[in-house]
Order: structure tokens, then C-alpha cells, then sequence
């Protein structure tokens, strides 16, 4: 088992390694953001011994990127199933929401999905508040998860980009990251990439033709930033508004 231990040449940085977790469930919204957002955190977990599970609510139709092939909603949920085995993730709820509508949908249902895959989850893993690339459903499996986190009292951890990373991407190729300042930051961790790579390469119809997503692996190099949404210390805390949240 490899140390998730990092030592920074920065002394004013604390480094964590990944939490403690005997069941993990990962909140998303499209197929690829199991893999391309979460993979390598996911596949962290799996090599320490947690279960690793999976809830996506959308077959993400609407993709820009791989509507030449078959139906993208079949082929993306196949690319799923495929890349799931790879991570090491133990079971997937794959869902038929609109892709692009997440936010039309109430959050009550959003959430009352969630609680019923939760058992016996003891932590939530999902994107940025931001949701990392910006996309709204992002945001909005996130704000489900949180919501579910708070009533269940289970700590909700965030995949975050770190903002240097963000704004040189922004910067190169106009997009629309969302990064986080050092101080907003829990936990740095040491990460191998290479099966996040390969759960990549199942999503065929997405990663082919994707100079975002190996630009931003580029940056992002062997380490994955964490954040804390609703801590293990205090897990009754409900989320604070998007910018608002303080360091405990
Ligand atoms: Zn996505």
C-alpha cells in the first residue's frame, strides 16, 4: 500500500493524508466525472480497503464532444460501467436526468436519491462547490449531496481545484475553472494517476478529443486538493453559502 503521506517545502502548509473511510459514496453528475474529477481520489480509496460507490444522475447526452458514434446516452453509460471496474468502484446508480437540467430539478428528489443509496456510507465525495469546471449540474450534485450530508450527519469531502491551476487553464484556453486559494484548502494528497488514466480511456466518446482534461491532469501533476464542506468534526453544520465558508 503506497503512502498518501506528502512532505511540502513549504513549511507554513499542513498536509493530511486521505480520511479514514470504510464506505464511500461519490455524488456526480454525468458519467467521466467519476473518472476524469474523481478518479484518482476514488481510486485512493479503494486501495486503502473502503467500498467505493458511485451515484450519477445523468447519462450525459448532451456532451459537445462524441455525437458522431452510437447514442451518446448508451454509449456514455457503457463507458461508465467500464471505467467503474477499473477504479475499483463497487457499485454505480446510473440515473436518466436531463443532462444540462440538473437545476430544474427540485432538490428535495435530488436529495431524497441520494439518502436512499446512502447506507452505509460513511463519507460523501463530490466536486467543488463550484463545481469545478463550472457546469451548473456539478453544482447541483453537489448542493445535493451536502443537503443529504447535513440531515444524515455524514462528512462531505470536496475534489477542488487549487486556483494557480485554475487560472493558468482559464488563461491558456479560456475556460471557466473555478479554483481555490491555498487557505481553503484541508488536504493535499500524493496520488498515482495511472489507473485514472485508464478509467479515461474507457470514456472513449469524451477523452479522445479533450485538450482541457490532459492540460489540466498536466497541471494538476501527482496531486489531488481536498476541501472539507461539512467536516467530520461537526457533520450536523449545514454547508455556508458558496464564498462564505470559514475554517474550523
Ligand atoms: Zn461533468
Amino acid at each position: 500500500m503506497k503512502t498518501l503521506l506528502i512532505h511540502d517545502p513549504a513549511p507554513d502548509r499542513t498536509y493530511e493524508k486521505l480520511p479514514g473511510a470504510a464506505d464511500v459514496l461519490a455524488v456526480v453528475a454525468h458519467p467521466d466525472d467519476e473518472s476524469f474529477g474523481l478518479g484518482a481520489v476514488l481510486a485512493a480509496f479503494a486501495d486503502h480497503g473502503a467500498r467505493v460507490r458511485v451515484v450519477c444522475f445523468t447519462h450525459g447526452e448532451a456532451s459537445t464532444l462524441g455525437q458522431t458514434g452510437p447514442p451518446l446516452a448508451e454509449a456514455r453509460a457503457a463507458e461508465l460501467r467500464s471505467a467503474a471496474d477499473v477504479l475499483g468502484i463497487d457499485e454505480v446508480e446510473l440515473l436518466a436526468y436531463a443532462d444540462g437540467c440538473l437545476g430544474e430539478v427540485p432538490l428535495e428528489e435530488l436529495t431524497a436519491l441520494v439518502a436512499d443509496a446512502l447506507a452505509p456510507a460513511d463519507l460523501l465525495l463530490v466536486f467543488d462547490q463550484g463545481g469545478i469546471t463550472g457546469h451548473p449540474d456539478h453544482r447541483r450534485a453537489t448542493e445535493a449531496a451536502c443537503a443529504v450530508g447535513a440531515a444524515h450527519r455524514i462528512p462531505v469531502l470536496a475534489w477542488a481545484l487549487p486556483d494557480q491551476v485554475a487560472g493558468q487553464l482559464n488563461a491558456e484556453l479560456g475556460t471557466g475553472f473555478v479554483g481555490r486559494a491555498p487557505d481553503q484548502i484541508d488536504i493535499t494528497i500524493d496520488i498515482d494517476r495511472d489507473r485514472q488514466h485508464d478509467a479515461i480511456a474507457c470514456h472513449a466518446s469524451q477523452s479522445t478529443h479533450n485538450p482541457v482534461l490532459g492540460r489540466r491532469l498536466e497541471l494538476s501533476g501527482a496531486r489531488e486538493h481536498l476541501r472539507w464542506l461539512i467536516h467530520p468534526r461537526d457533520p450536523a453544520d449545514r454547508p455556508p453559502p458558496e464564498g462564505q465558508r470559514t475554517r474550523r
